[in-house]
């Protein structure tokens, strides 16, 4: 189905408030994270067969072995970076790009890196249809992270990562914020605060489960 004759049906947006209320009994506050997740169309990132698993609180496959976070996974991410309108946010993990539109909501300059290029052009040709022009995509390695365009303000990476990759650090301005979660099976999700040149502050904030953070551009898809 075309994003172009998707549509936001006042059914679909009484789904969305119930899954703010869902994320909101969990613990997400900030209203103006809320208000970007009640914004985004979720079911328009879903194929046409599984929409009715939308507005779960739930993570969903998205094809290629990837899936799209839980509502409160990103709720809970979003909420952590503190982002300001106007801020340059760099995404590892585009995926479906769910993520991407939250944060250009919340007026973020969005630059998102995927691996996997057929999610790569998929995304591409959806957030075209969707008309975000705040939201850069690229093809190619997260762990480098990019270069070209730093320093950011945040850095927001949404798969597994067994390290803290030292590049995400660098390109981040002092003041930054990276939110990252860190380990193997499970994951602990952990921020970043950079403070200058050469100080950072590590904070932890419990566990979740993502898919992982796997170096170079996928050859297989
Ligand atoms: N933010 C996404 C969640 C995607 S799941 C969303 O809103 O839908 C994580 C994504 O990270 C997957 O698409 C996976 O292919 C990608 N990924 C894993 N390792 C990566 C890397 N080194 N660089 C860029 N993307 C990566």
């Amino acid at each position: 189905m075309k994003a172009s004759i998707r549509q936001d049906t006042y059914r679909h947006q009484g789904l969305r408030n119930q899954l703010i209320r869902t994320i909101q009994k969990k613990g997400i506050s900030d209203p103006a994270v809320l208000a970007a997740m009640q914004k985004v169309p979720r079911h328009f990132f879903f194929d046409s067969s599984f929409l009715e698993y939308a507005y779960e609180d739930q993570p969903f496959p998205i094809g290629a072995g990837q899936t799209i976070s839980q509502p409160y996974t990103v709720a809970f991410q979003t909420s952590l970076l503190m982002i300001s309108k106007g801020e340059k946010i760099l995404e590892i993990g585009t995926g479906s790009g769910y993520q991407a539109c939250i944060l250009a909501e919340l007026g973020a300059k969005v630059f998102s890196i995927e691996r996997q290029k057929t999610l790569y052009e998929k995304t591409s040709s959806l957030l075209a249809e969707m008309g975000y022009q705040r939201i850069k995509l690229f093809y190619g390695d997260g762990y480098k992270g990019l270069l070209s365009y730093a320093p950011f303000d945040k850095v927001l990476v949404t798969a597994a990562a067994p390290r803290i990759p030292e590049a995400l650090i660098r390109q981040m301005k002092p003041g930054g914020i990276l939110v990252i979660p860190v380990g193997d099976d499970i994951q602990i999700m952990t921020t970043i605060h950079k403070i200058s040149e050469t100080e950072i502050r590590k904070e932890e904030h419990g566990h979740f489960r993502f898919v992982p953070m796997l170096e170079d551009k996928a050859r297989d898809h």
